[in-house]
C-alpha cells in the first residue's frame, strides 16, 4: 500500500472502555503489517498537548488483547479546548513526523478529532471507544458487549438476594443520555421493569405494573433503571416513591457504577476492536480522512465523523416492544 502517511499516532480519549486495548494493538500490528511507524500517545490530547509519545513495535502490545483499560492512560483535556493548545499538539506530531491520527473514544473525543482536522488539515480516524453505544454509525461501540455480559453477571447475583428475601431491587446502570445498556441488560437478566431516559414511563403507572406482577405471583421484583431515566429524579426518590405507595415490599437500590467500565474485555469486544483497528489504518493510508469507522449490518464501514458525533442513536423499537412482552 503506497501512501504519504509514514507514521500513525494513537490516542485513546474521553472515559475508558473495554476492548480499547485491543483496539490499540490492532492499529500497532496494521501499522507494522503495512510498514508503517507507530506512535502511542499518553493521556488522549492532554499527551499530545505535552509530547508525551512512545514509539511503537508489534512486540510492544504483547499480552494486552485481554486488559480493559487503556494502557495509553485517557484523559479530558481542557486546553485541547483552546486554539493555543491545539497549536502545541499540532507542533509536537509534526516534530515527531506523525502525519496521521487514529482518536479512540466517544462523541467528545471525535468533535476534538474534527476540529483539529479542520484547522491543520491534519488526517484523523475514529474508533467509537464507549460503553454507551451511543454514537450513530456503529451497531456496537467498543465496551459495550462487555458492559452488558458485567451488568448481567451482577444482576443474576442480585436476583439471588431479591428473591431470598421477597424484595424489590432498584439497579441503577450506566446510560446518562442512552438507555442501550439498561434495555439490553434488563432484556438479559429478565427484569420486570427497564426505566430508560427515552421512554417516560411514569411512577404511577411503575407502581401499577409492579402491584399486577405482584398480584400475578411474583414475589421478588428487579427494576434496572438508566442513570438518565426521566421519571424519577434519581433512583432513590425511586425507591422512596414505590415504598410509600407499596408498604408490602422490602425495597433496596443497587448502583453498580464504575464497576460497569472495567473488566477484560469480551471476545465479541476484542474481534470488534481487532477489526476496527485494521480499518482505521487501512484507511488513512488510502488517503481518507475525517471518518470513524464503525460496524453496520456486521461489516466494518465508515462514517463521517460529523454524523457519527451528530447523528441520532435511538433504541432499537424492537428490542422496546420485545421488553414489553417479556414484563408481561
Ligand atoms: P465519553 O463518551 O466517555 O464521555 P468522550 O470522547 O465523549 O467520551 P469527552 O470528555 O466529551 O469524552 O471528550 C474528550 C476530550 O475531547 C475532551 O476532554 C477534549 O479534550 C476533547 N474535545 C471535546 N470537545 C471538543 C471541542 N469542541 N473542541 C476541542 N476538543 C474537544
Amino acid at each position: 500500500m503506497s501512501s504519504t502517511i509514514k507514521k500513525i499516532g494513537v490516542l485513546t480519549s474521553g472515559g475508558d472502555s473495554p476492548g480499547m486495548n485491543a483496539a490499540i494493538r490492532a492499529v500497532v500490528r496494521t501499522c507494522a503489517f503495512h510498514n508503517v511507524e507507530c506512535v502511542g500517545i499518553y493521556r488522549g490530547y492532554q499527551g499530545m498537548i505535552e509530547g508525551d509519545f512512545k514509539e511503537m513495535g508489534p512486540r510492544s502490545v504483547n499480552n494486552i488483547v485481554n486488559k480493559g483499560g487503556t494502557i495509553l492512560k485517557s484523559a479530558r483535556s481542557k486546553e485541547f479546548m483552546t486554539a493555543d493548545g491545539r497549536k502545541q499538539a499540532y507542533q509536537h506530531l509534526i516534530d515527531a513526523g506523525i502525519n496521521a491520527l487514529v482518536v479512540i473514544g466517544g462523541d467528545g473525543s471525535f468533535t476534538g478529532a474534527e476540529v483539529f482536522n479542520k484547522e491543520f488539515n491534519f488526517p484523523v480516524m475514529g474508533i467509537p471507544g464507549t460503553i454507551d453505544n451511543d454514537i450513530y454509525g456503529t451497531s456496537h461501540t467498543l465496551g459495550f458487549d462487555t458492559a452488558l455480559n458485567t451488568v448481567v453477571e451482577a444482576i443474576d447475583k442480585i436476583r439471588d438476594t431479591a428473591s431470598s428475601h421477597n424484595r424489590l431491587f432498584f439497579v441503577e446502570v450506566m446510560g446518562r443520555d442512552a438507555g442501550h445498556i439498561a434495555l439490553n441488560s434488563g432484556i438479559g437478566a429478565g427484569a420486570e421493569e427497564i426505566l430508560i431516559p427515552e421512554e417516560d414511563l411514569g411512577l404511577d403507572r411503575l407502581v401499577e405494573s409492579l402491584k399486577r406482577s405482584k398480584l400475578s405471583g411474583k414475589s421478588s421484583s428487579i427494576v434496572v433503571v438508566a442513570e438518565g431515566d426521566k421519571i424519577g429524579k434519581n433512583v432513590f426518590e425511586l425507591k422512596d416513591y414505590v415504598e410509600e405507595n407499596m408498604p408490602e415490599y422490602d425495597v433496596r437500590v443497587s448502583v453498580l457504577g464504575h464497576m460497569q467500565r472495567g473488566g477484560s474485555p469480551s471476545c465479541f469486544d476484542r474481534v470488534l476492536a481487532s477489526r476496527l483497528g485494521v480499518k482505521a489504518v487501512e484507511s488513512l493510508l488510502e488517503g481518507k480522512t475525517n471518518f470513524m469507522v464503525g460496524l453496520l449490518n456486521d461489516k466494518v464501514a465508515l462514517t463521517p465523523l460529523t454524523q457519527a458525533i451528530k447523528g441520532n442513536t435511538e433504541v432499537d423499537r424492537e428490542l422496546l416492544r420485545v421488553s414489553d412482552i417479556m414484563t408481561t
